[in-house]
């Protein structure tokens, strides 16, 4: 036993580690046994990687390919295409992926790296001629002579927002969106062309309702809405889709899963870093757009959303679609009470003094962008009614940390009030997303001895041990399922919508009142006062760690 990091608790961890370990940890990860999707290969294709010579092409999308490869996901002839307007040679390339593997602690001595780098080619392009999207076509077509790849494409947007546009319109008007299922192809075209055509376009979605509706027309005019891969890496966490089996593939939390036995909901995205380099980019952004508005409203979406007909693509975004849609509307007063903003200011993290947000390289001395946003949400259905979900994500707070945490109503009535011990904590089940994934849950217990004294404890599933390895950051699995043709974990553009709805008036509000108090919490601590009062108010208090 030892003592929890609140200091509240005692972990029963190895009770539940014995319930958990099983003889074969393979046979448990099993998907048909956890009723998930059987393991297929995707069909050989070009992935055009478009920003291929930056942060997120080298930090997450060739190691999460590279990782691919690994363990066998990739089809035979597999074949990446980096586009950028930096000039380089397909060797430049491969030797610029090579650093950036060993970079990420990958073996690149091997066999596996050479068949990886016979797959590694690089396009140079400006976007705004049309005559790039020209050699881009004629380059993919010698490509599937020589690798295979039978003209399925699967184009990705690793570029900044700004420029997602006008690649979309120039594969568009080159014809490169088009592929043979495309009903609106004449017949000569659509028998000239093979091969499926898909897109994975990165987050942001837009900065805002009238910019996403803006961005979804261009998309619109050049792919259909299932060519349409919108990613959200959250979803690709597998304690995020754990919620779903948790939720779906057991008897025991379905039942209690509703208003008459939930209290309340806390989603937490908390990171101790600050902006580090990106603070231009944060600048236009801020932590309602850059978190709130996409990743929690996802992980809220599944925590919340009504049992699926089946585990596809569109009845679990249907459910996603309608959860969203009935969260009730932020008006004039709601977005002052039920959201607020914070920014940093200096202070200290992990025994580091660290500088105020408006000291970042790259942000205004007089910045009025947020670092912290906290929302009250509503959702008006039989489910939930009644039942506040309390969402927030902030920069440099006291620690890294992701999670939801259900938290049960109080007994209705105490059987022990009248012992030495009288005061008992609700039952909370606490989904850890990040780091040490796993579910834990709290329950009262007696402690040993002559006397009815209660103790909360916790049984907790740790993923490292039940499963026996690290989970990933989710980009692999994602793009496997984009390679699969399967968007059941990518936002579909209705849903982009609803949320973008959602939290419209609040962004109209902090827009018209400029925040007087910035910078209001200091760094290292969990955020401004009024984080408190939103939970105080409704007699609650957000978690402590
Ligand atoms: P970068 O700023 O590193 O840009 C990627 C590449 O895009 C650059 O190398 C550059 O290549 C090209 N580029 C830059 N500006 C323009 C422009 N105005 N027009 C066309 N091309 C341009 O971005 P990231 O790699 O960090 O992010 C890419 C996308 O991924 C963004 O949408 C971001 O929001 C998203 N994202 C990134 C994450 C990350 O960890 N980096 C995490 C989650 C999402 P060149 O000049 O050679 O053309």
């Amino acid at each position: 036993m030892s003592s929890d990091a609140s200091g509240d608790t005692t972990i029963l961890s190895w009770g539940l580690v014995l319930l958990l370990t099983v003889d074969n940890p393979h046979e448990v990860v099993n998907p048909l046994r956890l009723g998930m999707r059987v393991e297929r290969t995707p069909e050989p294709c070009i992935m055009v990687i478009a920003g291929a010579s930056g942060d997120l092409c080298y930090r997450k999308l060739l190691p999460a390919l590279f990782g691919l490869a690994r363990s066998r996901h990739l089809p035979t002839g597999f074949t990446i295409l980096g586009l950028a307007r930096t000039d380089m040679s397909d060797d430049a390339f491969r030797q610029s992926t090579k650093e950036a593997l060993e970079k990420e602690g990958e073996d690149v001595s091997g066999p596996l790296w050479e068949s990886f780098a016979k797959g590694l080619f690089y396009q140079p392009a400006d976007y705004s001629d049309p005559g790039s999207f020209t050699a881009l076509g004629k380059r993919l077509v010698e490509l599937d002579a020589v690798r295979g790849t039978c003209g399925n494409r699967m184009f990705y947007l690793a570029v900044p927002p700004s420029a997602f546009s006008t690649i979309i319109n120039g594969l568009g008007k080159a014809g490169l969106s088009r592929d043979a299922f495309d009903p609106s192809a004449g017949d000569a075209d659509a028998k000239a062309l093979q091969g499926w055509v898909r897109i994975i376009i990165e987050k942001p979605f837009g900065r805002s309702l009238a910019s996403a509706r803006a961005l979804q027309r261009d998309v619109g005019r050049a792919f259909r809405e299932d060519q349409v891969y919108r990613i959200d890496h959250y979803l690709g966490k597998e304690t995020v889709q754990n919620v779903l089996a948790l939720r779906f593939a057991n008897l025991l939390f379905e039942p209690v899963w509703n208003r008459r036995y939930i209290d309340h909901v806390q989603i937490t995205v908390a990171e101790s870093l600050g902006v580090e380099k990106r603070g231009a980019y944060y600048e236009e952004s801020g932590a309602l757009r850059d978190m709130i508005q996409n990743h929690l409203m996802q992980v809220l979406s599944i925590v919340a959303m009504e049992p699926p007909a089946s585990f596809k693509a569109n009845p679990v975004r249907d459910e996603t679609v309608k959860l969203v849609r009935a969260i009730r509307p932020f008006d004039a007063e709601s977005a002052r009470t039920s959201a607020v903003r914070g920014q940093y200011g200096r202070g200290w993290v992990h025994v580091t003094a660290v500088p105020g947000y408006r000291e970042e390289t790259g942000v205004a001395a007089d910045s009025p962008t947020e670092t912290f946003a906290a929302v009250k949400l509503t959702i008006d259905n039989w489910r939930w009614a009644g039942v506040p979900f309390y969402v927030r994500s902030g920069k440099r707070l006291s620690h890294k940390l992701s999670e939801v945490a259900i938290s049960f109503r109080k007994l209705p009535h105490l059987l022990f009030a009248d012992g030495p011990q009288s005061d008992v904590e609700d039952n909370a089940l606490v989904i850890r997303i990040q780091p040490d994934e796993g579910i834990s849950l709290r329950f009262e217990a007696k402690l040993p001895g002559p006397h009815m004294i209660l103790r909360p404890v916790r049984m907790d599933m740790h993923y490292g041990t039940a499963f026996g390895g690290p989970t990933t950051d989710g980009y692999g699995r994602l793009i496997l399922d984009a390679l699969l043709g399967d968007g059941t974990l990518f936002p579909r553009y209705d849903w982009v919508e609803a949320s973008w709805t959602l939290f419209a008036p609040v962004q109209e509000a902090w827009k018209n009142e400029r925040p007087q108090n910035f910078a209001n919490y200091e760094a290292g601590t969990w955020g401004p006062a009024e984080a408190r009062q939103l939970l105080e108010q409704d007699g609650r208090r957000w978690r402590r760690f």
